[in-house]
């Protein structure tokens, strides 16, 4: 995985002079740290679970980045995912670094107790190295506010003070941000809208399929409808739902949560015939004749398998990593435009640097003021990356790591570089 994310940083180095100093910087993590975790569980059994944190560089500030639980955590993945966090926050102007953590476990199977043991051993192990001026933690795959809220107040209790900025994506009464719920599927949509701007788009003509219906995917659809454009399709890991004059998401919502998965909306009775949609499977989604195809679930969901079944002119990538590099030639060869995830899922760790700002200053803002600076801040980040596409003659994600890398390489030449250390 590693391997494959250094491959996009290569196609960088084709349009920008970069000094081979930045280049070694980048193509090793500052710091990888392994831990056991020794967690007593409800039965009286002692397990060990292994935990990551990868700081892979902050060079532009204290490092940031989630902490992951998931079986198939490991030491290649959690590199891979800081390298990226360390582009995404230079991408967004933010005074960051990236790092990222993870527990190789499956929390399903955890009690509430277990869970909440497992994650202040988490931070009892890694307290000499987070801080909220050194390195930042926030939550990623099946972590929650709820466990920030634990991992903020162990921090604070091993330190004898509160200190509440090194955890972000906090329970809003436990220092929280307004809007850091749906700020990523709102920085998506101000992405689009940009786009959309510049290429003279009509929303409501604008017909949009989204994958995943979790946090992100159901935040985007929701708003993208409110502002006037036709979602027509969404979809969960179990199966998506369709319907050419456009679906009414909070309806749609409202059925999911009740049952757990979307395929309770086309189950038969009086929900059907409201809401009048046919049902589509998860990779006939991908395939819709749509305007945008948002992906918003996994990596990997375009692939060199299915790339040349795509139909849609536009792919907006929420979730990390859903297309292939192989699929990435392959769709720019049909002339899919792919807006990057790098730039299009930033809107979460910028309210997340939000969040920050508003713990060290102890002074905290309404959620309109919070949508607005994301807004300004995601769209002015859009627009530069749009132009260097044009100027550059790429694709937007070579643009998007043009910029970071850009930014990255100015602050690494800035501590002083070959040429100025040879002037005597
Ligand atoms: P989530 O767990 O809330 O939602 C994921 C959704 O994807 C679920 O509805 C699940 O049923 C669905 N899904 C899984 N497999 C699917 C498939 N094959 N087809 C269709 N749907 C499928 O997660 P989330 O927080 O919404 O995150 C989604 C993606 O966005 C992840 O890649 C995550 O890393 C990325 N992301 C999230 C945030 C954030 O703030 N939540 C920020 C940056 C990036």
């Amino acid at each position: 995985m590693f391997e494959l994310a250094k491959q996009r940083l290569e196609s960088v180095f084709k349009h920008i002079e970069v000094d081979d100093e930045v280049i070694d910087r980048l193509s090793i993590a500052k710091r990888s740290i392994i831990v056991s975790i020794p967690v007593r569980m409800d039965n009286g059994e002692l397990r060990i679970f292994t935990g990551y944190r990868v700081q892979y560089d902050d060079t532009r500030g204290p490092t940031k980045g989630g902490i992951r639980y998931h079986p198939r955590v490991n030491l290649d993945e959690v590199t891979s995912l800081s390298f990226w966090m360390t582009v995404k926050c230079a991408i967004a102007g933010l005074p960051f670094g990236g790092a990222k953590g993870g527990i190789t476990v499956n929390p399903k199977e955890l009690s509430k107790l277990e869970l909440e043991r497992l994650s202040r051993g988490y931070i009892r192990a890694f307290s000499d190295v987070l801080g909220e001026d050194r390195d930042i933690a926030a939550p990623d795959v099946y972590t929650n506010a709820t466990i920030m809220g634990w991992m903020a107040n162990e921090f604070s209790v091993l330190n004898r003070q509160q200190v509440p900025g090194v955890i972000t994506g906090k329970p809003l009464h436990l220092g929280g941000s307004e809007g850091r719920e749906s700020a990523t599927g709102l920085g998506a949509l101000y992405v689009l809208n940009e786009y959309a701007r510049r290429h003279g788009w009509d929303k409501s003509c604008t017909t949009i399929a989204v994958q995943g219906f979790g946090n992100v995917g159901y935040h985007f659809a929701s708003l993208a409808k409110k502002q006037g454009y036709r979602v027509v399709a969404v979809s969960d890991s179990q199966g998506g739902i369709y319907s050419s004059s456009g679906l009414n998401i909070e309806d749609v919502y409202r059925y999911k949560q009740n049952e757990r998965k979307l395929a309770s909306v086309y189950c038969d009775g009086t929900v059907c015939n409201l809401l009048e949609f046919e049902q589509v499977t998860n990779d006939e989604l991908l395939e819709l004749k749509v305007d945008v195809l948002v992906l918003g679930a996994l990596e990997n969901q375009i692939t060199q398998l299915n790339a040349k079944e795509v139909k849609a002119k536009t792919i907006l990538e929420i979730a990390n990593g859903p297309v292939t590099p192989q699929a990435d030639e392959i769709l720019q060869a049909q002339n899919i435009a792919v807006i990057p995830d790098v730039l299009v899922n930033s809107g979460g760790v910028i309210v997340s640097y939000f969040e920050w700002v508003q713990n060290k200053a102890g002074y905290y803002w309404s959620k309109a003021e919070v949508e607005n600076k994301l807004k300004k801040n995601i769209s002015r980040e859009a627009n530069v990356i749009f132009d260097k596409a044009l100027s550059h003659d790429c694709s937007m994600r070579t643009a998007a790591y043009i910029h970071g890398i850009e930014r990255l390489a100015g602050a690494i030449d800035q501590k002083g570089n070959r040429k100025y250390f040879s002037q005597n």
